[in-house]
């Protein structure tokens, strides 16, 4: 059997499971259990036949895989994969490039400051931000509020990089009260702490409230991060940008915007407006492997100023040998080694192009909508939010219990799959519509599935 016979057979399985992935039940048909026998046993003595082993992986992971790459897929906030990324992505494996340094991977190291180049100006970011190529919107809040940290501790007369947070001035963070889990992790990772946050009332929406803000703001007096988010989890709200970081700059805040999905809505003429100002801010988590359909993993730290994007992450070794004007991936990420991800979103930009991008949002934008408004005034059923994006929240009769076992019965019953969440103390459905393969038919075909969960 030779090398080629395998990864034929590969690219076999990958299209039956392509082939099968718009109809196949969305959740996994297996329990645990099942996963652990088919799977499991003892580490084997001597290796197997690649081939057999190959079989082996795909026969017993299908039945406990989720169709998240497929079109009836709207849980928490996950995209597809466009077959132009699936494909580079392929090829990202077999070129199997570390990405760390411009001479580990050349090719690399411009395909990503391309890309870079490319996403500044779809996004109306300034031109002369950095961008990392790390895992997820995660990594990516962590870099920027890292950068942040550097650069407010700097100003301060502070090096936190050598000399640690003992004994520095203290930074005042400031979030909103709907805030995203991963800043407070990244807060948690930062030595900053996640519950000595100031936290700013919201509205409904979960939106920031200004007079909360100045309030909040007045309160401090350190050197000063304020974040702040474009596309809520749960409702796709957008804080007041430009209102939010002019009050924060007017007290010297460094301004991060999470929009790890919400921020490609600058991409997109019929919703740019509710990121208006957002380029104004001094950094941005955003998401590749959501919105713009590449395949896991990828986010990006944005930066305005590099050098404290860079001095944050910077490494250095008696054997990386320095390249000049030449732009070194590792400067921007946390990570040393890692995936060459700067291929999948070259082929995300390139074959989708301005047009592309903005259609690809737009589209999902009306396909919520257009579940909003199959459930809305059904008896027993309230949308919550205001329906800005890409996201619907879903309350069924008037008991938090209700409301999860509809969502138990529709992830029981297959034809769609999607979560729960706590909106402002009430259990509620949450339904994000993110996926390049989505359409109205599949919207039609679940709406149907949750009602039919909803009556029984
Ligand atoms: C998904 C998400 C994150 C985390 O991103 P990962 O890619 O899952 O690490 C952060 N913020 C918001 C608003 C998100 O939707």
């Amino acid at each position: 059997m030779s090398d080629a016979d395998l990864l034929r057979r590969a690219a076999d399985l990958a299209l039956e499971f392509l082939d099968g992935l718009p109809d196949r039940r969305v959740g996994p048909t297996v329990s645990v259990q099942d996963l652990r026998a088919a799977l499991g046993g003892a580490l084997p003595e001597r290796g197997e036949e690649p081939m057999r082993v190959l079989e082996h992986l795909a026969r017993g992971a299908d039945p406990g895989l989720v169709g998240m790459a497929g079109p009836r897929y709207f849980g928490f906030v996950i995209g597809g994969h466009l077959p132009a990324t699936l494909a580079a992505d392929w090829l990202v494996s077999t070129w199997d490039q570390n990405a760390t340094l411009y001479i580990t991977s050349p090719a690399n190291a411009v395909a990503e400051e391309v890309a870079s180049a490319w996403l500044l100006d779809l996004l109306g970011l300034p031109a002369t931000a950095s961008i990392g190529f790390v895992t997820g919107g995660q990594m990516a809040n962590f870099t920027c509020l890292a950068a942040a940290r550097h650069e407010v501790l700097r100003r301060a007369g502070w090096d936190v990089e050598a000399d640690g947070l003992f004994g520095a001035p203290e930074i005042d963070v400031v979030l909103g009260a709907d805030t995203h889990v991963t800043i407070l992790v990244a807060l948690q990772m930062l030595g900053l702490g996640r519950q000595r946050v100031k936290r700013v009332a919201t509205d409904d929406e979960g939106r920031m409230r200004i007079e909360s803000l100045r309030e909040v703001l007045g309160e401090c007096s350190g050197p000063l991060i304020v974040c702040a988010a474009a596309g809520n989890v749960n409702t796709g709200s957008f804080d007041r940008l430009e209102e939010v970081i002019a009050v924060a700059k007017s007290r010297g805040a460094w301004v991060h915007v999470d929009g790890a999905f919400g921020l490609w809505a600058a991409a997109t003429p019929d919703l740019r407006h509710l990121t208006r100002g957002a380029g104004n801010a001094d950094s941005w988590t955003v998401d590749a492997h959501k919105w713009l359909n590449v395949p896991y993993d990828c986010g990006l730290s944005i930066v305005a100023n590099p050098a404290a994007h860079k001095a944050s992450m910077n490494a250095t070794a008696a054997y990386v040998p320095p390249s000049g004007d030449l732009r070194d991936p590792f400067d921007f990420t946390p990570e040393f080694s890692r995936r060459a991800r700067g291929f999948t979103v070259w082929t995300a930009l390139r074959s989708l192009g301005r047009e592309g991008v903005a259609e690809l949002v737009d589209r999902c934008c009306a396909l919520a909508r257009r579940m909003a408004d199959h459930l809305r005034d059904q008896p027993g059923v309230e949308v919550l939010n205001e329906v800005v994006l890409n996201q619907v929240l879903v309350r069924f009769g008037d008991s938090d219990e209700h409301t999860r076992e509809v969502i138990r019965r529709v992830q029981e019953d297959g034809t769609c799959w999607l979560s729960g969440s706590v909106w402002h103390g009430r259990a509620v459905m949450r339904i994000s519509v993110s996926n390049w393969s989505t359409t109205e038919a599949d919207v039609d075909l679940s709406a149907e599935a949750i009602l039919r969960a909803a009556r029984t």
